[in-house]
Protein backbone atom coordinates (compact mmCIF):
# COMPACT_ATOMS: atom_id res chain seq x y z
CA UNK A 1 0.00 0.00 0.00
CA UNK A 2 1.34 3.21 -1.40
CA UNK A 3 -1.40 6.11 1.04
CA UNK A 4 -3.39 5.72 4.02
CA UNK A 5 -5.97 7.87 5.03
CA UNK A 6 -5.34 8.07 9.23
CA UNK A 7 -8.35 10.27 11.27
CA UNK A 8 -8.14 10.43 14.62
CA UNK A 9 -4.17 11.36 15.81
CA UNK A 10 -4.47 10.80 19.55
CA UNK A 11 -2.35 9.33 21.86
CA UNK A 12 -3.06 5.69 20.01
CA UNK A 13 -3.53 6.99 16.34
CA UNK A 14 -0.85 9.49 16.09
CA UNK A 15 2.19 6.56 17.19
CA UNK A 16 0.35 3.55 15.10
CA UNK A 17 0.39 6.33 12.09
CA UNK A 18 4.18 7.42 12.99
CA UNK A 19 4.61 3.16 12.28
CA UNK A 20 3.08 3.16 8.96
CA UNK A 21 4.96 6.57 8.03
CA UNK A 22 8.00 4.81 9.20
CA UNK A 23 7.54 2.05 7.04
CA UNK A 24 7.55 3.96 4.35
CA UNK A 25 3.75 4.33 3.67
CA UNK A 26 2.34 8.25 3.05
CA UNK A 27 -0.28 9.70 5.30
CA UNK A 28 -3.15 11.52 4.85
CA UNK A 29 -4.13 12.70 8.38
CA UNK A 30 -6.75 14.44 10.22
CA UNK A 31 -7.72 15.49 13.57
CA UNK A 32 -10.14 17.97 15.38
CA UNK A 33 -7.45 19.00 17.08
CA UNK A 34 -4.69 21.28 15.79
CA UNK A 35 -2.55 20.41 18.59
CA UNK A 36 -2.96 16.69 17.09
CA UNK A 37 -2.06 17.81 13.64
CA UNK A 38 0.43 20.14 13.96
CA UNK A 39 2.52 16.94 15.14
CA UNK A 40 1.24 15.10 12.59
CA UNK A 41 2.80 17.22 10.76
CA UNK A 42 6.18 17.55 12.26
CA UNK A 43 6.38 13.84 11.66
CA UNK A 44 5.79 14.08 8.04
CA UNK A 45 2.30 13.25 7.74
CA UNK A 46 0.20 15.08 5.02
CA UNK A 47 -2.15 17.40 7.14
CA UNK A 48 -6.02 17.55 6.06
CA UNK A 49 -8.51 20.30 6.93
CA UNK A 50 -11.01 17.80 6.58
CA UNK A 51 -12.29 14.29 7.11
CA UNK A 52 -13.18 14.13 3.60
CA UNK A 53 -9.83 15.59 2.32
CA UNK A 54 -8.45 12.63 3.46
CA UNK A 55 -9.78 10.54 1.40
CA UNK A 56 -7.51 11.51 -1.90
CA UNK A 57 -5.63 8.87 -3.45
CA UNK A 58 -5.52 6.90 -0.66
CA UNK A 59 -5.89 2.67 -0.61
CA UNK A 60 -6.52 1.68 2.84
CA UNK A 61 -8.57 4.13 5.50
CA UNK A 62 -7.81 3.79 9.49
CA UNK A 63 -9.98 5.42 11.81
CA UNK A 64 -9.22 5.39 16.02
CA UNK A 65 -11.21 7.81 17.26
CA UNK A 66 -12.75 8.16 21.16
CA UNK A 67 -16.36 6.82 20.22
CA UNK A 68 -19.81 5.83 18.88
CA UNK A 69 -20.59 9.33 18.55
CA UNK A 70 -17.02 10.69 16.53
CA UNK A 71 -17.78 7.39 14.48
CA UNK A 72 -21.14 7.81 13.52
CA UNK A 73 -20.27 11.64 12.84
CA UNK A 74 -17.14 10.88 10.76
CA UNK A 75 -18.65 7.90 8.30
CA UNK A 76 -22.65 8.92 8.56
CA UNK A 77 -22.79 12.23 9.07
CA UNK A 78 -20.01 13.84 7.31
CA UNK A 79 -21.20 10.66 4.54
CA UNK A 80 -17.61 9.39 3.90
CA UNK A 81 -19.05 6.24 2.70
CA UNK A 82 -20.65 8.24 0.02
CA UNK A 83 -17.90 9.82 -0.96
CA UNK A 84 -14.97 7.18 -0.48
CA UNK A 85 -13.25 4.98 -3.67
CA UNK A 86 -15.06 1.60 -3.30
CA UNK A 87 -11.14 0.08 -3.77
CA UNK A 88 -10.23 1.90 -0.65
CA UNK A 89 -10.59 -0.72 2.60
CA UNK A 90 -11.73 0.41 5.67
CA UNK A 91 -10.23 -0.56 8.98
CA UNK A 92 -12.32 1.43 11.89
CA UNK A 93 -9.92 0.44 15.37
CA UNK A 94 -11.96 2.84 17.55
CA UNK A 95 -13.17 0.90 20.68
CA UNK A 96 -17.05 1.71 20.42
CA UNK A 97 -20.35 -0.55 20.16
CA UNK A 98 -20.62 -3.48 18.68
CA UNK A 99 -24.25 -2.81 17.40
CA UNK A 100 -22.91 0.89 15.68
CA UNK A 101 -19.87 -1.18 14.36
CA UNK A 102 -22.24 -3.40 12.59
CA UNK A 103 -24.76 -0.41 11.72
CA UNK A 104 -22.04 1.34 9.62
CA UNK A 105 -20.37 -2.04 8.43
CA UNK A 106 -23.60 -2.88 6.96
CA UNK A 107 -24.08 0.50 5.60
CA UNK A 108 -20.83 -0.07 3.46
CA UNK A 109 -21.43 -3.09 2.57
CA UNK A 110 -24.65 -2.22 1.05
CA UNK A 111 -22.45 0.40 -0.73
CA UNK A 112 -19.95 -2.55 -2.07
CA UNK A 113 -17.04 -0.93 0.69
CA UNK A 114 -15.13 -2.81 2.48
CA UNK A 115 -15.22 -2.15 6.42
CA UNK A 116 -13.12 -4.13 9.15
CA UNK A 117 -13.91 -3.41 12.83
CA UNK A 118 -10.57 -3.67 13.94
CA UNK A 119 -10.39 -2.83 17.70
CA UNK A 120 -7.22 -2.58 19.35
CA UNK A 121 -5.03 -4.30 22.43
CA UNK A 122 -1.65 -3.35 24.00
CA UNK A 123 -2.41 0.26 24.89
CA UNK A 124 -0.39 3.41 23.90
CA UNK A 125 3.32 1.97 24.34
CA UNK A 126 1.88 -0.80 22.23
CA UNK A 127 0.87 1.59 19.75
CA UNK A 128 4.13 3.25 19.73
CA UNK A 129 6.45 0.09 19.78
CA UNK A 130 4.12 -1.72 17.02
CA UNK A 131 2.78 -4.29 19.04
CA UNK A 132 -0.56 -3.77 19.23
CA UNK A 133 -2.77 -6.83 18.95
CA UNK A 134 -6.13 -6.37 16.09
CA UNK A 135 -8.84 -8.05 17.24
CA UNK A 136 -11.02 -8.26 13.62
CA UNK A 137 -14.38 -8.71 12.61
CA UNK A 138 -15.70 -8.49 9.20
CA UNK A 139 -15.48 -10.66 5.97
CA UNK A 140 -12.00 -12.48 6.06
CA UNK A 141 -10.75 -11.82 2.73
CA UNK A 142 -10.92 -8.20 3.66
CA UNK A 143 -8.82 -9.20 6.61
CA UNK A 144 -6.13 -10.65 4.21
CA UNK A 145 -6.20 -7.16 2.40
CA UNK A 146 -5.35 -5.53 5.22
CA UNK A 147 -2.88 -7.68 7.09
CA UNK A 148 0.33 -5.55 5.99
CA UNK A 149 -1.00 -3.06 7.60
CA UNK A 150 -1.55 -4.76 10.78
CA UNK A 151 1.67 -6.91 10.71
CA UNK A 152 3.14 -2.93 10.77
CA UNK A 153 1.11 -1.62 13.01
CA UNK A 154 0.94 -4.68 15.19
CA UNK A 155 1.94 -8.58 16.44
CA UNK A 156 -0.99 -10.17 16.61
CA UNK A 157 -3.86 -10.16 14.71
CA UNK A 158 -6.92 -12.38 15.85
CA UNK A 159 -10.15 -12.92 13.33
CA UNK A 160 -13.27 -13.02 15.89
CA UNK A 161 -16.04 -13.42 12.87
CA UNK A 162 -18.35 -10.95 11.12
CA UNK A 163 -19.08 -7.63 11.29
CA UNK A 164 -19.08 -6.18 15.09
CA UNK A 165 -17.46 -9.34 16.21
CA UNK A 166 -13.74 -7.62 16.76
CA UNK A 167 -15.88 -5.08 19.47
CA UNK A 168 -17.59 -8.15 20.90
CA UNK A 169 -14.08 -9.84 21.78
CA UNK A 170 -12.48 -6.52 22.48
CA UNK A 171 -15.14 -5.68 25.25
CA UNK A 172 -15.00 -8.85 26.48
CA UNK A 173 -11.52 -9.04 27.04
CA UNK A 174 -11.48 -5.28 28.67
CA UNK A 175 -14.50 -6.55 30.97
CA UNK A 176 -12.35 -8.95 32.63
CA UNK A 177 -9.24 -6.95 32.35
CA UNK A 178 -11.32 -4.85 34.88
CA UNK A 179 -12.04 -7.44 36.80
CA UNK A 180 -8.95 -8.82 37.51
CA UNK A 181 -7.37 -5.99 37.93
CA UNK A 182 -10.12 -4.55 41.04
CA UNK A 183 -9.71 -7.85 42.30
CA UNK A 184 -5.49 -7.63 42.25
CA UNK A 185 -5.92 -4.51 44.03
CA UNK A 186 -8.23 -5.54 46.64
CA UNK A 187 -5.80 -8.61 47.52
CA UNK A 188 -2.98 -6.99 47.38
CA UNK A 189 -4.69 -4.51 49.81
CA UNK A 190 -5.96 -7.03 52.06
CA UNK A 191 -1.96 -9.18 52.68
CA UNK A 192 -0.72 -6.03 53.27
CA UNK A 193 -3.10 -4.58 55.67
CA UNK A 194 -2.07 -8.20 56.97
CA UNK A 195 1.44 -7.34 57.47
CA UNK A 196 2.90 -8.75 54.35
CA UNK A 197 5.12 -7.01 51.44
CA UNK A 198 3.60 -6.32 48.31
CA UNK A 199 6.45 -7.27 46.23
CA UNK A 200 6.76 -10.89 47.85
CA UNK A 201 2.97 -11.62 47.96
CA UNK A 202 2.68 -10.14 44.20
CA UNK A 203 5.60 -13.04 43.41
CA UNK A 204 3.96 -15.64 45.10
CA UNK A 205 0.18 -15.26 44.04
CA UNK A 206 1.60 -14.45 40.37
CA UNK A 207 2.94 -17.71 40.48
CA UNK A 208 -0.04 -19.76 42.08
CA UNK A 209 -3.16 -20.25 40.86
CA UNK A 210 -4.20 -16.53 41.65
CA UNK A 211 -1.70 -15.40 38.95
CA UNK A 212 -2.88 -13.07 36.28
CA UNK A 213 -2.01 -10.48 33.73
CA UNK A 214 -2.48 -7.50 36.70
CA UNK A 215 -0.13 -9.21 38.48
CA UNK A 216 2.22 -10.47 35.75
CA UNK A 217 2.86 -7.12 33.99
CA UNK A 218 0.76 -4.52 35.47
CA UNK A 219 1.01 -4.82 38.99
CA UNK A 220 -1.11 -2.03 40.20
CA UNK A 221 0.54 -1.63 43.62
CA UNK A 222 3.14 1.34 43.83
CA UNK A 223 6.56 0.10 43.99
CA UNK A 224 6.27 -3.40 43.01
CA UNK A 225 6.98 -2.92 39.26
CA UNK A 226 9.28 -0.09 38.20
CA UNK A 227 7.96 0.21 34.61
CA UNK A 228 4.31 0.24 35.13
CA UNK A 229 2.13 3.21 35.91
CA UNK A 230 1.44 2.57 39.43
CA UNK A 231 4.87 3.18 40.28
CA UNK A 232 4.90 6.89 38.36
CA UNK A 233 1.85 8.09 40.15
CA UNK A 234 -0.26 6.56 37.74
CA UNK A 235 -0.07 8.33 35.34
CA UNK A 236 -0.19 7.84 31.35
CA UNK A 237 -1.34 4.09 30.53
CA UNK A 238 -5.12 3.29 29.63
CA UNK A 239 -7.06 6.01 31.51
CA UNK A 240 -10.23 5.43 34.07
CA UNK A 241 -12.46 7.20 31.82
CA UNK A 242 -11.46 5.32 28.76
CA UNK A 243 -12.10 1.88 30.75
CA UNK A 244 -15.67 3.22 32.66
CA UNK A 245 -16.59 4.36 28.68
CA UNK A 246 -15.58 0.24 28.09
CA UNK A 247 -17.71 -1.04 30.77
CA UNK A 248 -20.54 0.64 29.80
CA UNK A 249 -20.49 -0.15 26.40
CA UNK A 250 -19.93 -4.03 28.11
CA UNK A 251 -22.61 -3.72 30.03
CA UNK A 252 -25.31 -2.64 26.77
CA UNK A 253 -23.98 -5.69 25.02
CA UNK A 254 -24.43 -7.81 28.51
CA UNK A 255 -28.40 -6.30 28.55
CA UNK A 256 -28.59 -7.41 24.54
CA UNK A 257 -26.98 -10.76 24.96
CA UNK A 258 -29.21 -10.85 27.94
CA UNK A 259 -26.13 -12.29 29.56
CA UNK A 260 -25.54 -12.12 33.25
CA UNK A 261 -22.27 -10.37 34.50
CA UNK A 262 -22.62 -9.13 38.50
CA UNK A 263 -18.69 -8.89 38.52
CA UNK A 264 -18.67 -6.53 35.00
CA UNK A 265 -21.20 -4.31 36.65
CA UNK A 266 -19.49 -4.40 40.07
CA UNK A 267 -16.37 -2.84 38.28
CA UNK A 268 -18.42 -0.53 36.47
CA UNK A 269 -19.27 1.14 39.88
CA UNK A 270 -15.92 0.59 41.01
CA UNK A 271 -14.55 2.80 37.74
CA UNK A 272 -17.63 5.35 37.94
CA UNK A 273 -16.84 6.07 41.20
CA UNK A 274 -13.44 6.58 40.28
CA UNK A 275 -14.36 9.12 37.46
CA UNK A 276 -16.52 10.64 39.75
CA UNK A 277 -13.88 11.23 42.51
CA UNK A 278 -11.88 13.23 39.20
CA UNK A 279 -9.80 9.74 38.75
CA UNK A 280 -10.78 9.93 35.31
CA UNK A 281 -6.96 10.67 33.94
CA UNK A 282 -5.11 8.54 35.98
CA UNK A 283 -4.70 5.26 34.87
CA UNK A 284 -6.74 1.97 35.14
CA UNK A 285 -4.79 0.38 38.08
CA UNK A 286 -5.15 3.57 40.28
CA UNK A 287 -8.30 1.52 41.38
CA UNK A 288 -5.63 0.53 44.39
CA UNK A 289 -6.05 3.96 45.92
CA UNK A 290 -9.76 2.64 47.21
CA UNK A 291 -7.47 0.42 49.37
CA UNK A 292 -4.63 2.51 50.04
CA UNK A 293 -4.47 4.66 53.36
P1 LIG B 1 -7.62 10.14 22.25
O1 LIG B 1 -8.73 10.89 22.88
O2 LIG B 1 -6.22 10.38 22.69
O3 LIG B 1 -7.65 10.38 20.64
C1 LIG B 1 -8.81 10.50 19.88
C2 LIG B 1 -8.55 11.56 18.81
O4 LIG B 1 -9.69 11.62 17.95
C3 LIG B 1 -8.37 12.96 19.41
O5 LIG B 1 -7.15 13.50 18.94
C4 LIG B 1 -9.58 13.74 18.89
O6 LIG B 1 -9.30 15.10 18.62
C5 LIG B 1 -9.89 12.97 17.61
N1 LIG B 1 -11.27 13.14 17.16
C6 LIG B 1 -12.41 13.05 17.86
N2 LIG B 1 -13.49 13.21 17.06
C7 LIG B 1 -13.00 13.41 15.82
C8 LIG B 1 -13.60 13.66 14.55
N3 LIG B 1 -14.93 13.70 14.40
N4 LIG B 1 -12.79 13.84 13.49
C9 LIG B 1 -11.43 13.78 13.62
N5 LIG B 1 -10.81 13.56 14.79
C10 LIG B 1 -11.59 13.38 15.87
O7 LIG B 1 -8.00 8.60 22.38
P2 LIG B 1 -7.01 7.34 22.25
O8 LIG B 1 -6.46 7.00 23.57
O9 LIG B 1 -6.11 7.57 21.08
O10 LIG B 1 -8.10 6.20 21.93
C11 LIG B 1 -8.67 6.08 20.64
C12 LIG B 1 -9.54 4.83 20.64
O11 LIG B 1 -8.74 3.69 20.96
C13 LIG B 1 -10.66 4.85 21.69
O12 LIG B 1 -11.81 4.30 21.13
C14 LIG B 1 -10.10 4.00 22.83
O13 LIG B 1 -11.11 3.40 23.60
C15 LIG B 1 -9.28 2.98 22.06
N6 LIG B 1 -8.16 2.41 22.83
C16 LIG B 1 -7.37 3.20 23.59
C17 LIG B 1 -6.32 2.62 24.30
C18 LIG B 1 -5.41 3.47 25.16
O14 LIG B 1 -4.63 2.91 25.93
N7 LIG B 1 -5.45 4.79 25.04
C19 LIG B 1 -6.08 1.25 24.22
C20 LIG B 1 -6.89 0.47 23.39
C21 LIG B 1 -7.94 1.07 22.69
Amino acid sequence: MKRVGFIGLGNMGLPMASNLLKAGIEINAFDLSTDALRKAEDLGMITKTSAIEVLEDIDALITMLPNNIAVENIFLKENLLGEINKNVIIIESSTISPQVSKNVSKKAADMDIAMLDAPVSGGVKGAELGTLTFIVGGNDDHLKKATPLFEIMGDKTFYAGRSGSGQIAKLCNNMLLAIHMCGTAETIAMGVNSGLDPTILSEIMKNSSGGNWSLEKYNPFPGVMKEVPASNDYSGGFLNSLMLKDLNLAEELATQSESNTPLGKLAKEIYEELNNQGFENLDFSSVQKNYLD
